[in-house]
Protein backbone atom coordinates (compact mmCIF):
# COMPACT_ATOMS: atom_id res chain seq x y z
CA UNK A 1 0.00 0.00 0.00
CA UNK A 2 2.93 2.31 1.20
CA UNK A 3 4.57 1.87 -2.64
CA UNK A 4 1.81 2.80 -4.12
CA UNK A 5 0.85 6.33 -2.72
CA UNK A 6 1.52 9.34 -4.50
CA UNK A 7 3.18 10.62 -1.05
CA UNK A 8 6.38 10.35 0.43
CA UNK A 9 6.50 7.79 2.99
CA UNK A 10 9.60 6.86 5.36
CA UNK A 11 8.80 4.57 8.62
CA UNK A 12 11.15 4.68 11.28
CA UNK A 13 12.49 2.48 14.10
CA UNK A 14 11.60 4.40 17.75
CA UNK A 15 15.61 5.84 17.32
CA UNK A 16 14.59 7.45 13.85
CA UNK A 17 16.46 5.05 12.01
CA UNK A 18 14.64 5.08 8.73
CA UNK A 19 13.61 0.96 8.11
CA UNK A 20 10.97 1.89 4.60
CA UNK A 21 10.76 4.43 2.10
CA UNK A 22 8.65 4.48 -0.39
CA UNK A 23 9.41 4.86 -4.22
CA UNK A 24 7.69 7.94 -4.31
CA UNK A 25 10.28 9.48 -0.97
CA UNK A 26 13.26 7.69 -2.85
CA UNK A 27 11.82 9.51 -6.28
CA UNK A 28 11.27 13.31 -4.48
CA UNK A 29 13.99 13.37 -2.23
CA UNK A 30 16.93 12.24 -4.81
CA UNK A 31 18.25 8.78 -2.86
CA UNK A 32 17.98 5.33 -3.64
CA UNK A 33 16.25 3.19 -1.30
CA UNK A 34 19.07 1.53 -0.43
CA UNK A 35 20.96 4.76 0.63
CA UNK A 36 18.20 5.50 2.70
CA UNK A 37 17.96 1.96 5.27
CA UNK A 38 19.42 2.32 8.38
CA UNK A 39 20.30 5.92 8.12
CA UNK A 40 19.25 8.39 10.93
CA UNK A 41 15.80 10.34 9.50
CA UNK A 42 16.94 13.50 11.15
CA UNK A 43 20.34 13.54 9.97
CA UNK A 44 20.31 12.97 6.41
CA UNK A 45 16.70 14.45 5.98
CA UNK A 46 16.21 17.73 8.33
CA UNK A 47 17.56 21.04 8.02
CA UNK A 48 19.50 20.69 11.82
CA UNK A 49 18.63 24.58 12.38
CA UNK A 50 15.25 23.78 11.91
CA UNK A 51 14.89 20.98 14.04
CA UNK A 52 16.84 22.95 16.56
CA UNK A 53 14.12 25.86 16.27
CA UNK A 54 11.26 23.59 16.59
CA UNK A 55 12.99 22.09 20.11
CA UNK A 56 13.75 25.70 21.08
CA UNK A 57 9.57 26.40 20.17
CA UNK A 58 7.95 23.17 21.80
CA UNK A 59 10.23 23.99 24.73
CA UNK A 60 9.00 27.61 25.17
CA UNK A 61 4.71 25.91 24.79
CA UNK A 62 5.66 23.02 26.55
CA UNK A 63 7.36 24.68 29.61
CA UNK A 64 9.95 21.49 29.64
CA UNK A 65 12.91 20.93 27.95
CA UNK A 66 12.55 19.38 24.40
CA UNK A 67 15.77 17.62 22.86
CA UNK A 68 16.58 19.21 19.45
CA UNK A 69 16.72 15.96 17.42
CA UNK A 70 14.19 13.11 17.36
CA UNK A 71 12.27 14.30 20.09
CA UNK A 72 11.41 17.90 18.55
CA UNK A 73 10.39 15.93 15.68
CA UNK A 74 8.24 13.14 17.56
CA UNK A 75 6.84 14.46 20.69
CA UNK A 76 3.88 16.14 19.93
CA UNK A 77 2.85 12.70 17.58
CA UNK A 78 3.60 10.80 20.48
CA UNK A 79 1.20 12.38 23.12
CA UNK A 80 -1.60 12.95 20.67
CA UNK A 81 -1.61 10.09 18.08
CA UNK A 82 -0.17 12.42 15.51
CA UNK A 83 1.74 15.46 14.28
CA UNK A 84 1.27 17.94 10.86
CA UNK A 85 3.76 20.52 10.78
CA UNK A 86 5.71 21.95 7.76
CA UNK A 87 9.26 22.11 7.45
CA UNK A 88 12.14 21.38 4.72
CA UNK A 89 13.41 18.12 3.59
CA UNK A 90 16.88 18.13 2.35
CA UNK A 91 17.57 16.64 -1.01
CA UNK A 92 20.45 14.38 -2.16
CA UNK A 93 21.74 17.35 -3.90
CA UNK A 94 21.77 19.45 -0.75
CA UNK A 95 18.51 21.35 -2.29
CA UNK A 96 15.70 21.66 0.20
CA UNK A 97 12.28 20.12 -0.49
CA UNK A 98 9.53 22.31 1.66
CA UNK A 99 7.04 19.94 3.14
CA UNK A 100 3.85 19.14 5.14
CA UNK A 101 4.79 16.35 7.27
CA UNK A 102 2.78 14.08 8.82
CA UNK A 103 4.30 12.05 11.84
CA UNK A 104 2.40 9.24 13.20
CA UNK A 105 3.82 7.07 16.21
CA UNK A 106 3.41 2.55 14.96
CA UNK A 107 2.52 0.98 17.87
CA UNK A 108 2.49 -3.03 17.78
CA UNK A 109 -0.58 -4.86 19.13
CA UNK A 110 0.40 -5.16 22.12
CA UNK A 111 0.66 -0.57 22.52
CA UNK A 112 4.49 -0.94 22.80
CA UNK A 113 5.91 2.08 20.44
CA UNK A 114 7.56 0.64 17.05
CA UNK A 115 8.40 3.69 15.76
CA UNK A 116 7.28 6.38 13.42
CA UNK A 117 5.51 6.93 9.77
CA UNK A 118 6.49 10.22 8.35
CA UNK A 119 4.51 11.00 5.48
CA UNK A 120 5.27 13.87 3.22
CA UNK A 121 3.68 16.03 0.70
CA UNK A 122 5.06 18.61 -1.01
CA UNK A 123 4.17 22.02 0.00
CA UNK A 124 2.71 24.51 -2.42
CA UNK A 125 4.86 27.44 -2.35
CA UNK A 126 3.20 30.66 -2.33
CA UNK A 127 4.50 32.82 -4.97
CA UNK A 128 8.20 33.87 -4.63
CA UNK A 129 8.01 36.46 -2.43
CA UNK A 130 8.54 40.40 -4.01
CA UNK A 131 12.51 40.80 -4.12
CA UNK A 132 12.35 43.61 -2.12
CA UNK A 133 10.55 42.18 0.79
CA UNK A 134 13.07 42.06 3.74
CA UNK A 135 14.45 38.41 4.67
CA UNK A 136 12.45 36.29 7.89
CA UNK A 137 15.28 38.17 10.83
CA UNK A 138 14.59 34.54 12.47
CA UNK A 139 16.11 33.06 9.08
CA UNK A 140 19.20 35.69 8.69
CA UNK A 141 19.54 35.02 12.56
CA UNK A 142 19.92 31.42 12.17
CA UNK A 143 21.69 31.83 9.41
CA UNK A 144 24.42 34.16 11.22
CA UNK A 145 24.45 32.01 13.93
CA UNK A 146 25.61 28.86 11.74
CA UNK A 147 28.26 30.88 9.74
CA UNK A 148 29.79 31.35 12.81
CA UNK A 149 33.30 30.39 13.74
CA UNK A 150 32.31 30.82 17.55
CA UNK A 151 30.62 27.90 19.41
CA UNK A 152 26.91 29.19 20.39
CA UNK A 153 24.55 27.21 22.87
CA UNK A 154 21.19 27.63 24.69
CA UNK A 155 20.57 25.31 27.61
CA UNK A 156 18.19 24.76 30.04
CA UNK A 157 18.47 25.64 33.53
CA UNK A 158 19.74 22.02 34.25
CA UNK A 159 22.13 22.00 31.46
CA UNK A 160 20.28 20.62 28.89
CA UNK A 161 20.84 21.44 25.18
CA UNK A 162 17.91 23.67 23.56
CA UNK A 163 20.32 25.04 20.69
CA UNK A 164 23.44 24.52 19.19
CA UNK A 165 25.07 26.02 16.07
CA UNK A 166 27.20 24.47 13.30
CA UNK A 167 30.49 25.19 15.11
CA UNK A 168 29.34 23.66 18.47
CA UNK A 169 28.95 20.84 16.73
CA UNK A 170 31.65 20.56 14.40
CA UNK A 171 34.32 21.71 17.53
CA UNK A 172 32.89 19.33 19.84
CA UNK A 173 32.96 16.66 17.69
CA UNK A 174 28.79 15.83 17.96
CA UNK A 175 25.94 15.10 15.90
CA UNK A 176 22.15 16.54 16.57
CA UNK A 177 21.13 13.45 17.35
CA UNK A 178 23.51 13.13 20.45
CA UNK A 179 22.55 15.75 22.23
CA UNK A 180 19.57 14.37 23.97
CA UNK A 181 21.78 12.52 25.57
CA UNK A 182 24.00 14.87 26.53
CA UNK A 183 24.32 17.84 29.29
CA UNK A 184 26.66 21.11 29.82
CA UNK A 185 29.08 18.85 32.41
CA UNK A 186 29.55 16.10 29.49
CA UNK A 187 31.16 19.60 27.59
CA UNK A 188 32.83 20.84 29.99
CA UNK A 189 36.16 19.80 31.42
CA UNK A 190 37.07 18.70 35.04
CA UNK A 191 39.41 21.83 35.47
CA UNK A 192 36.32 23.54 34.79
CA UNK A 193 33.73 22.57 36.74
CA UNK A 194 34.59 25.33 39.57
CA UNK A 195 33.71 28.16 36.58
CA UNK A 196 30.77 26.08 35.70
CA UNK A 197 29.58 26.08 38.96
CA UNK A 198 29.99 29.82 39.48
CA UNK A 199 27.88 30.24 36.48
CA UNK A 200 24.95 28.29 37.44
CA UNK A 201 25.17 30.82 40.97
CA UNK A 202 25.64 33.76 38.83
CA UNK A 203 22.47 32.74 36.77
CA UNK A 204 20.18 31.85 39.78
CA UNK A 205 20.74 34.99 41.87
CA UNK A 206 19.38 37.06 38.57
CA UNK A 207 22.63 38.53 37.00
CA UNK A 208 22.23 39.17 33.37
CA UNK A 209 25.34 38.37 31.78
CA UNK A 210 28.78 36.82 33.27
CA UNK A 211 32.14 36.61 31.27
CA UNK A 212 34.77 33.61 32.07
CA UNK A 213 37.21 31.32 30.60
CA UNK A 214 36.40 27.89 30.69
CA UNK A 215 38.03 24.78 29.09
CA UNK A 216 36.05 22.57 27.12
CA UNK A 217 36.53 19.06 26.24
CA UNK A 218 35.76 17.13 22.97
CA UNK A 219 34.12 14.09 22.53
CA UNK A 220 37.40 12.40 21.80
CA UNK A 221 38.59 14.26 24.90
CA UNK A 222 40.88 16.96 23.34
CA UNK A 223 41.17 20.11 25.45
CA UNK A 224 39.44 23.31 23.74
CA UNK A 225 40.50 26.64 26.00
CA UNK A 226 37.59 29.36 25.20
CA UNK A 227 36.31 32.87 26.56
CA UNK A 228 32.50 32.61 27.09
CA UNK A 229 30.55 35.37 27.33
CA UNK A 230 27.00 34.29 28.96
CA UNK A 231 23.52 35.70 29.26
CA UNK A 232 20.39 34.83 31.43
CA UNK A 233 16.96 34.30 30.52
CA UNK A 234 14.44 35.34 33.33
CA UNK A 235 10.23 34.69 33.05
CA UNK A 236 8.44 36.05 36.02
CA UNK A 237 11.74 35.64 38.24
CA UNK A 238 12.62 32.20 36.76
CA UNK A 239 15.76 31.35 35.01
CA UNK A 240 14.33 29.64 31.67
CA UNK A 241 17.40 29.53 29.22
CA UNK A 242 21.40 30.11 29.68
CA UNK A 243 23.05 31.16 26.33
CA UNK A 244 26.31 31.39 25.67
CA UNK A 245 29.37 32.07 23.12
CA UNK A 246 32.10 30.72 23.08
CA UNK A 247 35.65 32.07 21.66
CA UNK A 248 37.93 29.56 20.99
CA UNK A 249 41.06 31.13 22.51
CA UNK A 250 43.16 27.56 22.54
CA UNK A 251 46.36 28.71 20.16
CA UNK A 252 46.60 32.05 21.97
CA UNK A 253 46.38 30.52 25.40
CA UNK A 254 49.22 28.38 23.89
CA UNK A 255 51.29 31.09 22.45
CA UNK A 256 51.26 32.58 26.18
CA UNK A 257 52.07 29.56 27.50
CA UNK A 258 54.91 28.76 24.87
CA UNK A 259 56.10 32.63 25.84
CA UNK A 260 55.85 32.09 29.41
CA UNK A 261 57.88 28.80 29.28
CA UNK A 262 60.51 30.12 27.15
CA UNK A 263 61.19 33.44 29.49
CA UNK A 264 61.10 31.09 32.83
CA UNK A 265 63.70 29.26 30.90
CA UNK A 266 65.69 32.62 29.70
CA UNK A 267 65.44 33.76 33.30
CA UNK A 268 66.58 30.78 35.18
CA UNK A 269 69.62 30.59 32.08
CA UNK A 270 70.40 34.59 33.17
CA UNK A 271 70.57 33.58 36.68
CA UNK A 272 73.12 30.31 36.13
CA UNK A 273 74.97 32.60 34.43
CA UNK A 274 74.90 35.21 36.81
CA UNK A 275 75.86 32.79 39.29
CA UNK A 276 78.79 31.25 36.92
CA UNK A 277 79.75 34.98 36.21
CA UNK A 278 80.31 35.58 40.25
CA UNK A 279 81.57 31.98 41.65
CA UNK A 280 84.18 29.82 41.87
CA UNK A 281 84.10 26.70 40.12
CA UNK A 282 86.43 25.12 42.76
CA UNK A 283 85.18 26.37 46.24
CA UNK A 284 81.91 28.08 45.12
CA UNK A 285 82.80 31.36 46.84
CA UNK A 286 82.35 34.51 45.25
CA UNK A 287 84.83 35.06 43.16
CA UNK A 288 87.48 38.44 42.55
CA UNK A 289 85.04 40.19 40.64
CA UNK A 290 82.45 40.20 43.41
CA UNK A 291 85.30 41.63 45.46
CA UNK A 292 85.85 44.73 43.49
CA UNK A 293 82.48 45.40 43.70
CA UNK A 294 82.21 44.37 47.10
CA UNK A 295 85.08 46.61 48.35
CA UNK A 296 83.83 49.44 46.39
CA UNK A 297 80.31 49.43 47.92
CA UNK A 298 81.91 48.78 51.92
CA UNK A 299 84.20 51.59 51.57
CA UNK A 300 81.80 53.71 50.44
CA UNK A 301 79.39 52.98 52.60
CA UNK A 302 82.03 53.28 55.85
CA UNK A 303 82.72 56.22 54.76
CA UNK A 304 79.33 57.56 54.69
CA UNK A 305 78.18 56.28 57.73
CA UNK A 306 81.45 56.54 59.37
CA UNK A 307 81.75 52.86 60.41
CA UNK A 308 85.19 50.85 60.32
CA UNK A 309 86.16 48.12 57.80
CA UNK A 310 88.74 45.43 57.81
CA UNK A 311 89.93 43.19 55.47
CA UNK A 312 92.24 40.12 55.75
CA UNK A 313 94.18 38.54 53.46
CA UNK A 314 94.59 34.80 53.74
CA UNK A 315 97.61 32.65 52.10
CA UNK A 316 97.89 29.13 52.54
CA UNK A 317 101.64 28.45 53.53
CA UNK A 318 103.98 26.19 51.60
CA UNK A 319 100.60 24.79 49.40
CA UNK A 320 103.42 23.88 47.09
CA UNK A 321 105.26 21.43 48.50
CA UNK A 322 101.97 19.90 49.84
CA UNK A 323 100.62 19.98 45.73
CA UNK A 324 103.87 18.09 45.03
CA UNK A 325 103.69 15.56 48.17
CA UNK A 326 99.91 14.72 48.19
CA UNK A 327 99.32 15.77 44.53
CA UNK A 328 97.04 18.36 42.78
CA UNK A 329 93.68 16.70 43.55
CA UNK A 330 94.08 16.32 47.06
CA UNK A 331 94.91 19.90 46.78
CA UNK A 332 92.12 21.32 45.89
CA UNK A 333 89.78 19.62 48.65
CA UNK A 334 92.25 21.04 50.89
CA UNK A 335 90.92 24.79 49.37
CA UNK A 336 87.18 22.89 49.61
CA UNK A 337 87.47 22.68 52.61
CA UNK A 338 89.08 25.70 53.46
CA UNK A 339 86.67 27.67 52.22
CA UNK A 340 83.98 26.10 54.12
CA UNK A 341 85.49 26.51 57.25
CA UNK A 342 85.79 30.37 56.26
CA UNK A 343 81.76 30.37 55.29
CA UNK A 344 81.04 28.58 58.81
CA UNK A 345 83.57 31.00 61.00
CA UNK A 346 82.06 34.71 59.43
CA UNK A 347 79.06 36.12 59.80
CA UNK A 348 76.38 36.28 56.87
CA UNK A 349 77.29 39.98 56.36
CA UNK A 350 80.76 39.07 55.86
CA UNK A 351 81.90 38.28 52.32
CA UNK A 352 84.44 35.29 51.73
CA UNK A 353 86.67 35.51 48.32
CA UNK A 354 88.82 33.41 46.63
CA UNK A 355 91.06 36.07 45.87
CA UNK A 356 93.40 33.76 43.67
CA UNK A 357 94.79 30.40 43.34
CA UNK A 358 95.56 29.30 47.13
CA UNK A 359 94.69 32.82 48.34
CA UNK A 360 91.38 34.03 49.88
CA UNK A 361 90.29 37.48 51.30
CA UNK A 362 87.31 38.06 53.66
CA UNK A 363 85.42 41.86 54.10
CA UNK A 364 84.71 42.31 57.27
CA UNK A 365 81.89 45.21 57.45
CA UNK A 366 81.66 47.23 60.71
CA UNK A 367 84.42 45.63 62.34
CA UNK A 368 87.52 47.74 64.01
CA UNK A 369 91.16 46.11 63.74
CA UNK A 370 90.32 44.26 67.24
CA UNK A 371 87.71 42.90 65.76
CA UNK A 372 89.52 41.74 62.49
CA UNK A 373 92.30 40.25 64.85
CA UNK A 374 90.07 38.25 66.73
CA UNK A 375 88.24 37.00 63.68
CA UNK A 376 92.10 36.28 61.78
CA UNK A 377 93.24 34.64 65.34
CA UNK A 378 90.26 32.33 65.28
CA UNK A 379 90.24 31.39 61.99
CA UNK A 380 94.20 30.69 61.79
CA UNK A 381 93.53 28.16 64.74
CA UNK A 382 90.75 26.62 63.77
CA UNK A 383 92.98 25.83 60.01
CA UNK A 384 95.71 24.42 62.95
CA UNK A 385 93.81 21.87 64.87
CA UNK A 386 91.46 20.96 62.03
CA UNK A 387 92.52 17.46 61.08
CA UNK A 388 94.05 17.40 57.51
CA UNK A 389 95.29 13.41 57.95
CA UNK A 390 98.49 14.04 58.68
CA UNK A 391 99.87 16.89 56.49
CA UNK A 392 99.55 19.83 58.57
CA UNK A 393 97.81 22.78 56.74
CA UNK A 394 98.21 26.00 58.01
CA UNK A 395 97.61 29.67 57.01
CA UNK A 396 99.46 33.14 57.18
CA UNK A 397 97.32 36.18 57.72
CA UNK A 398 97.39 40.11 56.85
CA UNK A 399 94.79 42.28 58.36
CA UNK A 400 94.18 45.54 57.58
CA UNK A 401 91.08 48.36 58.64
CA UNK A 402 90.13 51.69 57.00
CA UNK A 403 89.49 54.19 60.58
CA UNK A 404 85.90 55.44 60.66
CA UNK A 405 86.05 59.17 58.82
CA UNK A 406 89.46 58.12 57.14
CA UNK A 407 89.56 59.03 53.63
CA UNK A 408 91.87 56.73 52.76
CA UNK A 409 91.24 54.66 49.28
CA UNK A 410 90.53 51.17 48.80
CA UNK A 411 93.56 49.84 47.22
CA UNK A 412 96.00 51.33 50.17
CA UNK A 413 93.64 49.00 51.94
CA UNK A 414 94.37 46.32 49.57
CA UNK A 415 97.73 47.13 49.42
CA UNK A 416 98.39 47.65 53.23
CA UNK A 417 96.37 43.50 53.86
CA UNK A 418 98.73 42.20 51.31
CA UNK A 419 102.11 43.54 52.96
CA UNK A 420 101.11 42.69 56.22
CA UNK A 421 100.33 38.73 54.85
CA UNK A 422 103.97 39.40 53.42
CA UNK A 423 104.91 40.13 56.65
CA UNK A 424 103.48 36.98 58.20
CA UNK A 425 104.69 35.11 56.00
CA UNK A 426 108.20 36.65 56.68
CA UNK A 427 107.95 36.07 60.37
CA UNK A 428 107.52 32.36 59.78
CA UNK A 429 103.66 31.39 58.56
CA UNK A 430 101.02 30.30 60.43
CA UNK A 431 100.52 33.31 62.18
CA UNK A 432 97.95 37.00 61.54
CA UNK A 433 100.02 40.04 61.13
CA UNK A 434 98.00 43.24 61.86
CA UNK A 435 99.07 46.76 60.13
CA UNK A 436 100.50 48.87 62.73
CA UNK A 437 97.66 51.03 63.93
CA UNK A 438 94.51 51.23 61.05
CA UNK A 439 94.70 52.77 57.44
CA UNK A 440 94.25 56.23 57.16
P1 LIG B 1 103.92 30.24 50.64
O1 LIG B 1 103.90 29.68 52.00
O2 LIG B 1 105.07 31.19 50.42
O3 LIG B 1 102.64 30.81 50.19
O4 LIG B 1 104.26 28.99 49.72
P2 LIG B 1 103.38 28.41 48.61
O5 LIG B 1 104.00 27.15 48.14
O6 LIG B 1 101.98 28.25 49.12
O7 LIG B 1 103.36 29.51 47.54
P3 LIG B 1 103.65 29.49 46.02
O8 LIG B 1 103.15 30.79 45.46
O9 LIG B 1 105.04 29.12 45.74
O10 LIG B 1 102.78 28.32 45.46
C1 LIG B 1 101.37 28.36 45.42
C2 LIG B 1 100.86 27.02 45.10
O11 LIG B 1 99.45 26.93 45.17
C3 LIG B 1 101.31 26.56 43.77
C4 LIG B 1 100.01 26.15 43.08
O12 LIG B 1 100.10 24.94 42.38
C5 LIG B 1 99.05 26.01 44.23
N1 LIG B 1 97.72 26.27 43.77
C6 LIG B 1 97.20 27.43 43.35
N2 LIG B 1 95.89 27.22 42.97
C7 LIG B 1 95.61 25.92 43.16
C8 LIG B 1 94.46 25.12 42.95
O13 LIG B 1 93.42 25.55 42.48
N3 LIG B 1 94.55 23.80 43.29
C9 LIG B 1 95.68 23.27 43.78
N4 LIG B 1 95.69 21.98 44.12
N5 LIG B 1 96.76 24.00 43.98
C10 LIG B 1 96.77 25.31 43.68
MG1 LIG C 1 100.92 29.94 49.64
MG1 LIG D 1 100.03 32.50 47.24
Amino acid sequence: MLRALPWMAIATDVNGVIRHANPAACHQLGFTEQELLNRTTILLLHDLGQVQQRAVQLTAEWEKPVRPGLEALTMVARSRGGDQFDCDYLRKDGSTLPVQLNVTPLMAPDESSMGFMFTARERDLKPAAPADLPESPENSFREFLDGTHDLVQSITPDGHFLYVNRAWLRTLEYLVDDLPQLTLVDVIHTASMGQLAFLFKQALSGHRHSRQELILRTRSGAEIIVESSNSFSYENGRLTAIRSIFHDITSRKQQEQLLADHQRQLSSANVKLAMLATTDALTGLKNRRVFDERMDYECERAMRQKTPLSLLMLDVDHFKDFNDEFGHPAGDRVLQQLSLLMLQNSRSIDCVVRYGGEEFALILPNTPLDGALIVAERFRETVMKQDWKGSGITVSVGVASLLPQSDADIQTLIDTADHCLYEAKHAGRNRIFPAIGSVS
